[in-house]
């Protein structure tokens, strides 16, 4: 191995952070492709694994890695707490100059990171890769991308560049910046928006899976969009003031007909089809209004209670035994 070897006090140039979640069967490959794309690179490196509480063989695997790899940071969390916590307890471990997160999977081809360097030695802070095709993806979940990227881009704070995920290069002041954000609720997407700073963008084209299966479904990825209009976005709230002011125009409209038709023509007892449609409805919209209050409120709520973004069970690597 032609590594640069790491002595526990120096800085390493490059991190690579790599949430693993249950991919016993591609660990080994990913990291075989990792290695040999981080052995051309002639710099000192190190890869951050972090187990995000996986249930199979990948957190002994990690173990074997980075016994066998000095340039392996093994980070284990004491139970699953979701790719964004994982994605953050990597960005707290690693020391690198620069830091790239990727998918273990392999959806993210290592083999872009030597592109991704070189961009950032002409400057850049942030490397963004976008997806220019998406193997693998149902055009369901492609069609509910796109129109989430749409609703988000029209109504959310920050841009959030299309088939942009989390596959990225940050310079350390980029990450440093981000891990300012200590939300609960964390869209990474908006965080990493929000951080700002000069960036370029690369095309790569998204592999499938190259074993295993994801761990989102349609209710995992709707609630994501939830999340990140809700921490981004004030507009759902203002919905209520404007079905509101709607409705009681309406209203008046129609109680002006109303009343001139009773002095016109006299009042037999009628109406019961139109009293029970407005009654239905307005107790929809105003059902429609509270949860919508209630999805922020939930937001606060878990805000407010302070509590870590993760719990680290063991780090090994860095030098610690
Ligand atoms: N992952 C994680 N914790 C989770 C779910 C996923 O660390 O709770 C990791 C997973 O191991 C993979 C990456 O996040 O490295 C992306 O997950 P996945 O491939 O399931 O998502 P997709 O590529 O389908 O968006
Ligand atoms: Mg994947």
């Amino acid at each position: 191995m032609n590594a640069v070897v790491l002595s526990p006090a120096t800085v390493p140039a490059l991190s690579v952070v790599v949430p693993v979640y249950n991919e016993m069967e591609v660990l080994p490959e990913f990291h075989r492709r990792l290695a040999a794309v981080l052995d051309t690179l002639q710099r000192a490196c190190e890869i951050v694994y972090v187990n995000d509480g996986s249930h199979d063989g990948s957190g002994a695997l990690m173990q074997q890695l980075a016994a066998a790899d000095p340039r392996v940071v093994a980070v284990e969390l004491s139970r699953n707490f979701g790719k964004e916590a994982a994605m953050t307890a990597g960005l707290d471990t690693a020391r690198g100059e620069a830091v790239i997160v990727i998918d273990s999977d392999l959806q993210d081809p290592p083999e872009q990171i030597r592109a991704m360097v070189d961009q950032w030695d002409s400057g850049v802070d942030i490397v963004l890769m976008q997806r220019s095709s998406r193997a693998g993806e149902s055009w369901l979940k492609r069609w509910t991308a796109t129109q989430f990227y749409r609703v988000i881009g029209r109504i959310g704070e920050v841009d959030v560049m299309p088939n942009v995920g989390d596959f990225r290069l940050m310079s350390r002041r980029a990450v440093d910046a981000l891990r300012t954000c200590r939300e609960r609720t964390r869209f990474m997407k908006g965080l990493y928006a929000w951080v700002g700073f000069r960036q370029v963008v690369l095309q790569y084209d998204r592999d499938p899976r190259f074993a295993g299966e994801t761990k989102w479904n349609y209710w995992r990825l709707w609630n994501f969009a939830l999340e990140g209009i809700t921490s981004f976005s004030t507009a759902p709230l203002k919905i209520a003031s404007y079905a509101g002011l709607l409705v009681a125009m309406a209203a008046f409209v129609f109680g002006v007909y109303v009343m001139i038709k009773t002095l016109l023509f006299g009042d037999p007892v009628q109406g019961f089809p139109t009293l029970i449609t407005v009654v239905l409805f307005l107790g929809g919209v105003q059902l429609m209004a509270l949860g919508i209050i209630g999805e922020y409120l939930a937001r606060v709520f878990v805000e407010v209670k302070q509590r870590p973004l993760y719990v680290v069970d063991t780090i090994k690597g860095h030098g610690q035994p």
